[in-house]
């Protein structure tokens, strides 16, 4: 018996999460350290079984984009350090303590806010400094190495008494090379980055842990790896840009399938779907897939995506709906209700790499998986079985997440 119902779902591998994992433990240095990014659901591959894993592998840190997130990891289970890598009301200062999460700190104002706070509660808060060498997010702004103001503002957040400083951290604008085909800015914020850090020693002050590699800069620039690295995408076997296309031997986790609802002769002059924006110019057979952007499957592939069914491409014919979707099945050989079919990923029935399929919809790989919709489960593989699965509305024994 199916612990999930087969309408529309995701199958995620473990072993592949297992072998990414591998790969880039294998490329980093022994003693660098390995922060795995599980943000937004472990990027919609559903955080309650990634993580565990991760941690299971040997994970040595856990990065989140906020408190939520990082509370959820507690109770996970997750007892390695956790890092918010975004931002955390000051009054949360005692949670954070409590929890033993790790808090970045982008600005000076903000840093006395929750050093008050922490100071109030009698609490110690470990946190980063987020330096930003060309982001413009968050962060300490450091653009030029003949600026102090970075440097006199961190020592002062430094010997804040209910601030523990351990880490110092920035974050690349174009690692992943699309915007920066010689990876120039890469370095240019990568000797901002350092040029800090030397100036901060010259005050005396020290940090355990600097790091500012993403994915793309983990794969590509070894040199910048400090003590600890970043990666998220890569994680789940996804590429961080299309520079990266088959350099690496990355395996995708996720693959997104549903089934045939119905199947029907469309005659010649026939509109599909709202607003008429396809008509049939002969006699189709249509087949109707109960996915759509509610699950995640983007209304932007209306009229120009396509499925596979049995190694056969079936384009989206009229508008992506909510919650369904009509497919142009002429010619392909005994489609019936029931039959499963692929929308992104590699399976018996063929493969559209999540990176194709994104492109389709003018979108990156990040997004896709990130809006696979929360009605949809997630069915996981370990070791060639089903080993658990992910029902964010209802499942089997009538509990949800
Ligand atoms: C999301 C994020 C990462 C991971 O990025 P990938 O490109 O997925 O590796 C690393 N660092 C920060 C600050 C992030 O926000």
């Amino acid at each position: 018996m199916n612990s999930f119902l087969p309408r529309t779902w995701a199958d995620i591998s473990l072993d592949h999460l297992e072998h990414n994992y591998r790969l880039i433990r294998n490329h980093v240095e022994p003693n660098v350290k390995m922060m795995a990014v599980v943000k937004a659901d472990a990027y919609g591959h559903g955080v309650k079984f990634i993580a565990p894993a991760l941690q299971s592998f040997g994970a040595d840190w856990f990065a989140v984009s906020n408190i939520e997130e990082a509370l959820q990891l507690r109770t996970l289970g997750i007892t390695k350090d956790i890092l918010i890598l975004g931002y955390t009301p000051a009054f949360l200062a005692k949670e954070l303590h409590a929890n033993q999460i790790t808090q970045t700190v982008f600005d000076t104002e903000y840093a006395r806010q929750l050093a008050s706070y922490a100071e109030k509660d009698d609490v110690v808060v470990n946190v980063h400094i987020k330096v930003d060498t060309g982001m413009s997010r968050i962060g300490f702004l450091h653009h030029a190495d003949d600026d102090d103001t970075a440097k006199t503002e961190i020592t002062r957040v430094c010997n804040f008494k209910n601030l523990n400083c351990s880490g110092i951290f920035t974050h690349f604008a174009s690692s992943d090379l699309d915007g920066d085909p010689n990876g120039d800015f890469v370095r240019l914020q990568f000797h901002l980055f350092c040029d800090l850090i030397q100036k901060l020693e010259q005050e005396g002050i020290r940090f355990e842990l600097r790091h500012c590699c993403n994915s793309a800069a983990t794969l590509q620039n070894k040199d910048m790896h400090l003590d600890m690295v970043r990666p998220g995408i890569i994680l789940y076997g996804m590429e961080p840009s299309s520079y990266f296309r088959g350099r690496y031997d990355l395996k995708p986790c996720m693959c997104l399938k549903s089934v045939v609802s119905m199947v029907k002769t469309l005659q010649p002059g026939d509109f599909v779907s709202y607003g008429r924006t396809y008509r049939a110019k002969q006699t189709i057979t249509a087949a109707t897939i109960p996915v759509g952007y509610a699950d995640g499957y983007p209304r932007a592939m209306s009229n120009c995506g396509y499925v596979l069914i049995k190694k056969h491409k079936a384009p989206v014919i009229g508008r992506v709906c909510m919650d369904q979707m009509v497919v142009d099945v002429t010619g392909i050989p005994d489609v019936c209700e029931g039959m499963e079919v692929l929308l992104f990923g590699s399976d018996s029935n063929g493969c559209l790499p999540v990176e194709t399929f994104s492109a389709l919809y003018h979108s990156i790989n990040y997004e896709t998986v990130c809006i696979v919709g929360k009605r949809v489960p997630r069915v996981y593989y370990h070791k060639g079985q089903q080993i658990g699965s992910l029902n964010y509305v209802y499942n089997a024994d009538g509990q949800c997440i």
